[in-house]
């Protein structure tokens, strides 16, 4: 006897297999993230064709398999229809679920993480910001417990900042002043200053602050290389 389950989920990545399959990876709300066969998904008159888009979010209907799980049935809750339509948003929407299907572990249930996506998915349609990417990338490494807010004293000589680069130890959540580490990355007093609002605000109220885009992304290659 075959088994079923219903899994409100998120599509993370689509990957044609095979003639007209979808091999899919998706974030479900109560699984964590996953990877299922969807079976005739590219055929013409196939009624899952056109709905599993990445970063459409929706609630499926599965067949329990030995190896991959099989998608059935895909009832639409919201494709997201105007980030499709605008590149920019699109890119970032990409960009988010990006960090989800990269780093997350495979079948590591997280609702909070589930949630936060979800409000992220909505803010990039309601907002316009360049750093939907960074704020996510930070809020998700603080979810993770990757990340926190860091003391704005060096670490080994206790001294408050005044001067503008900082080394910061990203493994150690540590920040140092330049006369106590040569190691680590630089970064400035306005982007640790930046990184703890982020760390302190919701999401929304981040997406205000206006990023260094350069320390940022250079924050997050060496956070992505360490992961
Ligand atoms: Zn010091």
């Amino acid at each position: 006897m075959s088994k079923y389950y219903f899994e409100e989920a998120i599509v993370l990545k689509n990957q044609r297999i095979k003639d007209a399959d979808l091999l899919l990876t998706v974030y479900g709300r109560s699984k964590g993230k996953y990877s299922v066969i969807a079976p005739g998904a590219l055929k013409i008159k196939n009624r899952l064709r056109g709905k599993i888009e990445p970063f459409s979010w929706g609630r499926g209907y599965f067949v329990v398999r030995r190896n991959l799980d099989l998608l059935i049935n895909w009832e639409v809750i919201d494709i997201f229809w105007d980030i499709r339509t605008n590149l920019e948003k699109l890119n970032s929407a990409i960009d988010i679920i990006s960090i989800i299907e990269k780093n997350m572990p495979w079948e590591d249930p997280d609702e909070y993480l589930f949630n936060m996506l979800l409000e992220m998915l909505k803010l990039i349609r309601e907002k316009n910001s360049s750093f939907f990417k960074e704020v996510f990338f930070i809020k998700y490494l603080q979810s993770q417990g990757f990340i926190n807010t860091f003391s704005m004293r060096c670490n080994n000589c206790n001294k408050s900042f005044d001067e503008d680069l900082i080394r910061m130890d990203i493994m150690e959540n540590k920040v140092y002043c330049k006369n106590c580490s040569f190691s680590g990355i630089s970064i400035s007093l306005e982007t640790l200053e930046n990184l703890n609002k982020i760390l302190t605000l919701s999401l929304k109220e981040s997406l205000e602050i206006e990023l260094s885009k350069k320390e940022f992304e250079d924050l997050i290659r060496e956070y992505e290389k360490n992961l």
